[in-house]
C-alpha cells in the first residue's frame, strides 16, 4: 500500500489509505479546473481572506498539526511545532504581500505606454516530500493560491495524515472545492496528471531521480516546472571562526530534522589550523545526543523517517568505508526498536569514493580537512549539487567574499542555511531550478503579459 502512516519510532503501521481510482482522479481534475474559472476572478482581498484564515487556524492549533508529523516521520515534537509555525507564517506572508508582488509593472518605453500584468496560469500540480510535511506544501500552495492559481498535490506516501490535515485546513478556511486538492495517486497517475491539458504547471520537491522523471514528463508536455532537489551543502570553517559557536551551529545544521533536510550541512570543510579542535568538539557533541521517543520533549535524537531510509543510509556508509573512508563516529543502527541511526562522521573521503559525490540524507557528516580558504572554495564547488552552504569566520567581509565564490543557490555567513518566508529558496545544478518563497516564489507560475498602447499613427 503506497499511502501509509507507519510510526518510525516503533515500526507499527497506524493507518493505510487507498489510492484514488481513475474516475475519482478525473472528478478531482474537473473540480479543480472549474474552481480555477471562478477563483481567478476573485480579488486579492477575497483570496487573502481565505489564505489568512488558513494561517490563523494553523497558528491556533500548533500541537494538533504537529503530532501527525512526529507520528508519521519521527520529527522531534518541538521541531514539528516549529515547522507548523513556520508554515503558518509563510501562508500569512503571502496573504499580506501577494498583491504588492504581483502589482502591474509600468515600463517606460520610448513612446506610448506599456504595462506588464501578472495573470495566473491555471491548475498547478505539485509533487512533495515527507521531510517537512507542511512547510513544503505551504511554500507551493500559499503563493499560488494568492496568485489566482489552484493547486493539486501528490504528497509523499509516508505522510498521508499530514497530507489530509493540510487539505482540511483549506476547506475549513473557506477555500472553494478544488482550490486545494490532495491526491493519493500512483506514479502512473502522476504521469497522467502531468499530461492532462488542464494542468498548466508542475512543481516538485524531492530527489534528483524524481526530479528527472517529473521534469522530463513536464518537458515533453512543454509545461513549465520548478525543481527543488537534493543537496550536499558545504559548511566551511575558516581559521578565524568563533569555534565554540561554530560547533554548536554545526550540530544544529547537521542534526536538525535528524539530518533529513535538503539544506542540512552535509560536507564539513575545515581549514587545517582548526580542523582537529573542530572535529573533536563536533564529535563529542554528536555523541552526546540521546535517542528516544520523538514525542518526548527531552529526546535529542529521533528516528529516521522510515526503515527503508535507514537501510539506504547504512549501506551508503558501509560502501563509503569499503572505498577507503575513515569512520570517525557511529556508522551503525542503534540497538533498539525503530529506525534509529547513530550520529556518524566520515573522514578521508577521496574523490574516487562514491561518498564524495552522494547526498547523505540523515545524521551522517562528511568531514574534509583543507589547507586554506582557496582549497575550501574549490572543494565546496566540486559537487554536482548547488543548493545551500555556509561560511564561518569572524571577518564578515571575508565571509561574504567567500560566499560570492561558491556556486550554489544560497549561502549563509555564520549560520547554517535556513529558511524564512521572505528569503528566496532554491538551487542550481542537480539541486534544481526555480525559486520558492519571498517575492520570487510567487512569480514562477504567472503569465507576465505585456499590454502595450501606442498611437495608431506610430511608425511600424
Ligand atoms: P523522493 O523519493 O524523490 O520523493 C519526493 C516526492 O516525489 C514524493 O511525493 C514521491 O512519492 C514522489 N516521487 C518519487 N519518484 C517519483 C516518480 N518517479 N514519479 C512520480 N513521483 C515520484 O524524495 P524524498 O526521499 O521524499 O525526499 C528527500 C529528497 O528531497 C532529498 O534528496 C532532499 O534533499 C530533497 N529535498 C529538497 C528540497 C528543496 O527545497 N530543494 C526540500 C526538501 C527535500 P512517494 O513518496 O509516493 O514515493
Amino acid at each position: 500500500m503506497a499511502y501509509q502512516s507507519v510510526n518510525p519510532y516503533d515500526g507499527k503501521t497506524v493507518k493505510t489509505f487507498p489510492e484514488l481510482t481513475d474516475q475519482e482522479l478525473e472528478k478531482a481534475l474537473e473540480t479543480a479546473s472549474a474552481c480555477f474559472g471562478s477563483w481567478r476572478r476573485t480579488t486579492f482581498a477575497e483570496r487573502a481572506a481565505v489564505v489568512s484564515k488558513a494561517a490563523a487556524l494553523m497558528h491556533a492549533r500548533v500541537d494538533e498539526f504537529a503530532r501527525p508529523v512526529t507520528l508519521e516521520m519521527g520529527k522531534l515534537i518541538d521541531q514539528a511545532r516549529g515547522e507548523v509555525v513556520l508554515s503558518a507564517d509563510i501562508i500569512e506572508y503571502y496573504a499580506k504581500n501577494a498583491e504588492t508582488f504581483l502589482a502591474p509593472q509600468r515600463l517606460k518605453p520610448s513612446s506610448g505606454e506599456a504595462v506588464i500584468e501578472s495573470s495566473p496560469f491555471g491548475v498547478l500540480f505539485g509533487v512533495e516530500p515527507w521531510n517537512f510535511p507542511y512547510y513544503q506544501l505551504a511554500r507551493f500552495a500559499a503563493p499560488n493560491l494568492m496568485a489566482g492559481n489552484v493547486v493539486m498535490v501528490k504528497h509523499a506516501g509516508c505522510v498521508p495524515q499530514c497530507a489530509l490535515a493540510f487539505e482540511d485546513l483549506w476547506r475549513e478556511a473557506g477555500a472553494p472545492a478544488g482550490a486545494y486538492t490532495n491526491l493519493f495517486i500512483s506514479y502512473d497517475q502522476v504521469n497522467r496528471v502531468i499530461d492532462d491539458p488542464r494542468i498548466k504547471g508542475v512543481a516538485l520537491t524531492g530527489s534528483v531521480e524524481a526530479g528527472k522523471a517529473v521534469a522530463g514528463r513536464a518537458g515533453q508536455n512543454l509545461k513549465k516546472s520548478t525543481m527543488e532537489l537534493g543537496g550536499s551543502d558545504a559548511f566551511i570553517v575558516l581559521e578565524d571562526a568563533d569555534l565554540e559557536k561554530t560547533v554548536q551551529w554545526a550540530v544544529w545544521g547537521k542534526m536538525n530534522n535528524t539530518g533529513q533536510c535538503c539544506v542540512a550541512a552535509k560536507r564539513f570543510i575545515v581549514v587545517e589550523a582548526v580542523a582537529d579542535r573542530f572535529l573533536h568538539q563536533f564529535q563529542t557533541a554528536l555523541a552526546a545526543l540521546k535517542p528516544g521517543d520523538p514525542m518526548d520533549k527531552t529526546t535529542t535524537l529521533g528516528p529516521l523517517s522510515t526503515e527503508s531510509a535507514l537501510v539506504k543510509l547504512l549501506s551508503q556508509v558501509k560502501r563509503a568505508v569499503a572505498e577507503g573512508a575513515t569512520l570517525v563516529l557511529g556508522g551503525k543502527r542503534i540497538d533498539r526498536s525503530g529506525a534509529f541511526m547513530q550520529p556518524t562522521i566520515l573522514a578521508d573521503i577521496k574523490p574516487g569514493n562514491p561518498a564524495f559525490r552522494e547526498e547523505f540524507f540523515g545524521p551522517v557528516a562528511l568531514f574534509f580537512r583543507v589547507k586554506n580558504e582557496e582549497e575550501a572554495v574549490a572543494l565546496a564547488n566540486d559537487s554536482e549539487f548547488g543548493l545551500g552552504g555556509s561560511v564561518f569566520t569572524k571577518d564578515v567581509a571575508r565571509g561574504v567574499r567567500v560566499a560570492s565564490r561558491i556556486d550554489t543557490g544560497m549561502v549563509f555567513v555564520n549560520h547554517p542555511t535556513w529558511t524564512t518566508p521572505d528569503l528566496p529558496f532554491g538551487g542550481i545544478k542537480n539541486s534544481g531550478y526555480g525559486r520558492e518563497l519571498s517575492s520570487l516564489g510567487i512569480q514562477e507560475f504567472v503569465n507576465k503579459k505585456l499590454v502595450r498602447v501606442t498611437s495608431i499613427d506610430a511608425p511600424a
